[in-house]
């Protein structure tokens, strides 16, 4: 009897491929891996370079430095990859794509195939981008060396996106940019440590003002780190309530605010 299909089928086209070897089999992911829940296939369009040395760069057109991925291997590993596995949402890494946030993570979370294509030295040639990428898609405003981090970037804020990946379903719900917000801070034991206590509600028990106090927090937290989320997701009814109804408490400066 075959094994069920995986939730989340990656492909990475990589130069190299070792890269991933530790990250793929760490933690969350790698016992996701493990259990079938997700599955990454790396193919080296090195492997499709004609000649004895498999050349996979040149020089740009027009002059300047560096070298340019030749499209010919890229081209033929991808088309290797789809007619044995099947068509997927192609991404492509470069600097200049669109900026990966929660939303695009969790867009593609509900696509049971991706497949990242990962650049290196001066970049890609154009064709790949045109002839093949679903979209393009930068981890940053600055410049790696190669797509392999930001493919394992995406892979990472993606997978834990999938039922069954992580421990906890809920650990995804609360958390920050899932409403526009950070999340506010926690602690854990010992209840003193160096000097700084846990905020007396915390202990408390009481679920209401904990809740409460923890709105307020993350709405702090978001006005001093981030003003710009408050910016695109104004304040809510109940967050200006909350906001209204002044501090809870606030032993010192609030976490939030340094
Ligand atoms: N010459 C390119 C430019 O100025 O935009 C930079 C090429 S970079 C040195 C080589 C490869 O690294 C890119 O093709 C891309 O795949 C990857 N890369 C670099 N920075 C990235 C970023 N911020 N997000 C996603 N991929 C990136």
């Amino acid at each position: 009897m075959s094994s069920p299909a995986p939730l989340l089928d990656v492909e990475l086209v990589t130069l190299f491929p070792e890269m991933f070897d530790s990250f793929l089999r760490a933690s969350l992911l790698g016992k996701a891996i493990d259990g079938g829940v997700v599955r990454v296939n790396r193919t080296n369009p090195r492997d499709f370079a004609p000649g004895r040395h498999r050349q996979v760069d040149d020089s740009p057109y027009g002059g300047g430095p560096g070298m340019i991925l030749r499209p010919g291997p890229v081209a033929a590993a991808i088309e290797a990859v789809e007619a044995e596995r099947g068509r997927a949402h192609r991404l492509l890494l470069s600097p200049s794509g669109r900026l990966f946030d929660q939303a695009l993570a969790g867009e593609l979370a509900g696509r049971c195939r991706l497949m990242f294509i990962c650049g290196r030295y001066e970049g890609l040639d154009e064709r790949i981008a045109e002839l093949f990428a679903d979209e393009v898609v930068s981890i940053g405003d600055y410049v790696l060396a190669g797509g392999e981090m930001a493919a394992a970037v995406l892979i990472e804020a993606v997978a834990r996106l999938v039922p069954g990946v992580l421990g906890c379903e809920t650990s995804t719900v609360d958390e920050s940019f899932s409403a526009g917000r950070l999340e506010y801070p926690q602690w854990t034991r010992p209840p003193t440590f160096r000097g700084l206590a846990v905020p007396e509600v915390l202990l408390s028990g009481n679920h209401a003002q904990v809740a409460k106090w923890r709105g307020l927090e993350s709405l702090r937290r978001t006005q001093a780190r981030r003003p710009d989320l408050i910016e695109r997701h104004p304040l809510t009814e109940h967050e200006t309530m909350l906001v209204q109804g002044g501090p809870t408490q606030r032993r010192r400066r609030s976490p939030s605010e340094r």
